[in-house]
């Protein structure tokens, strides 16, 4: 069965076409500056030419609608026929308290994402016109909701509440959702498999380390605690985010500067984290790059950056009385050696050994870093959001068929 993975955001959408059979990707590609002028398709075809056209796309709808007719093309098409899809994937950012997992759409849960519209002001919006889109331009496809909250409400609530009244937790929802759930959940699966933990109780802790950061600890799977909380904006220091702050800097700088709360968060949000720290850029390459030309700043943000990841992994081991293995992922997690190793070394008191001519060596493909005599296994695991997607879609799919 072939299932379409869509991830809309509020001026993209990216999607990908797999033939679940063998879960090869088909086809995949990105509608930019939707609602802006200059918008622009860009389709990859597998085994053809990559397929760019400019053109107008007032509206998400205008945009499903191309992607159909790109994925239809006679010359850069990859399926004869619209019944070709056996159901469609969409990446919701938020699902609030009630949704737990994966679901097939249907009109409570596009209220429930539409409940969830401040919680997730920039994604979740976008993500429901994308499945309204789906809808209208494919009538009778089974759409199905994968939420990146999901995973986190695996965690209980001596790890998800704030310690603030109960009131805001009752009737806002304020407590930790944790964000990259299709990920952490992916790659934590992936590594019981990978490293040979056992299936219900291998403990695993998951640095999912992009542009945004996070990282999980889990049990068979399950989640038991990972760093974002009510918004990406909690936990590791990111490219661009500012990560954990002491909550009153933000009653703080707003007073100094005479700004909205809004603007101080935007500040937290878009100017903070390694851009800020470095002066550098939020890149990693970037930075890399200036610690190797001598730049002192840029080496203190990348030290900044590695102290808060180790102390969460610290705490991580110790709520999981320790560790089975600790996994790298994402961006800089999969391409970025002097991140991988100067964690590695804080751990060294633990026990844990990597072979560092390995990862020096591993950019972007599944390893094994740790050496035999580690404490704890140490593997660069590619995450792979679409395929997560796409699984869960046709597990639906397949009861239904
Ligand atoms: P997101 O999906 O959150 O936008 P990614 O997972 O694509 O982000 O990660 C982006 C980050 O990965 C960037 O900071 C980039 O610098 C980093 N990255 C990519 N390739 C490399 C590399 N070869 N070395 C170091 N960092 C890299």
């Amino acid at each position: 069965m072939k299932i379409l993975v869509m991830n809309c955001g509020s001026s993209s959408l990216k999607y990908q076409l797999i033939d679940m059979d063998n879960e090869e990707v088909l086809a995949k590609g990105l509608c930019e500056r939707i609602g802006i002028d200059g918008s622009k398709l860009t389709h990859r075809p597998q085994g053809k030419d990559r397929y760019e056209i400019e053109v107008d796309m007032p509206d998400h709808g205008v945009a499903v609608k191309l992607v159909l007719e790109a994925l239809l093309d006679k010359e850069h098409g990859v399926i004869e026929s619209e019944y070709e899809i056996g159901a469609i994937g969409h990446r919701v950012l938020h699902g609030g308290k009630e949704i737990t997992k994966s679901c097939i759409v249907d009109e409570h849960v596009k209220d429930v994402i539409r409940e969830c519209f401040d919680l997730g002001p920039l994604h979740n919006p976008a993500n429901l016109i994308g499945i309204e889109a789906c809808e209208k331009a494919m009538p009778g496809k089974m759409n199905v909701a994968v939420f990146d909250t999901s995973f986190g409400m695996g965690m209980e609530p001596k790890a998800y509440r704030y310690a603030i009244p109960d009131k805001y937790y009752d009737e806002y929802g304020v407590r930790r959702y944790g964000f990259h759930g299709t990920s952490h959940a992916f790659v934590s699966k992936e590594a019981i498999r990978y490293l040979d933990l056992d299936p219900e109780k291998g403990k695993v802790i998951v640095c999912h380390l992009g542009n945004g950061a996070s990282v999980s600890a889990s049990v068979g799977g399950v989640c038991v605690d990972t760093s974002m909380g009510l918004t990406p904006l909690e936990g590791l220091i990111m490219g661009t985010r500012s990560g954990d702050v002491d909550a009153a800097v933000v009653q703080y700088i707003t007073n100094k500067e005479g700004c909205t709360v809004d603007d101080t968060l935007n500040i937290l949000n878009k100017k903070s984290g390694m851009l800020a720290l470095s002066g550098v850029s939020s890149d990693f390459r970037d930075i890399e790059a200036a610690i190797y030309n001598g730049d002192e700043k840029a080496a203190m943000a990348m030290e900044a950056y590695v102290h808060r990841l180790v102390k969460y992994i610290g705490a991580y081991h110790t709520i999981l009385k320790g560790a089975d293995a600790l996994v790298f992922t994402a961006g800089v997690g999969e391409n970025g050696p002097m991140v991988r190793r100067m964690v590695c070394e804080y751990l060294e008191f633990l026990g844990v050994k990597i072979d560092e001519e390995k990862n020096k060596s591993a950019f972007g493909k599944q390893i094994v870093l740790s050496t035999e005599d580690s404490s704890m296994k140490v593997a660069v695991i590619p995450t792979n959001e679409e395929l997560a997607i796409a699984r869960d879609t046709l597990s639906f799919a397949e009861q239904y068929r």
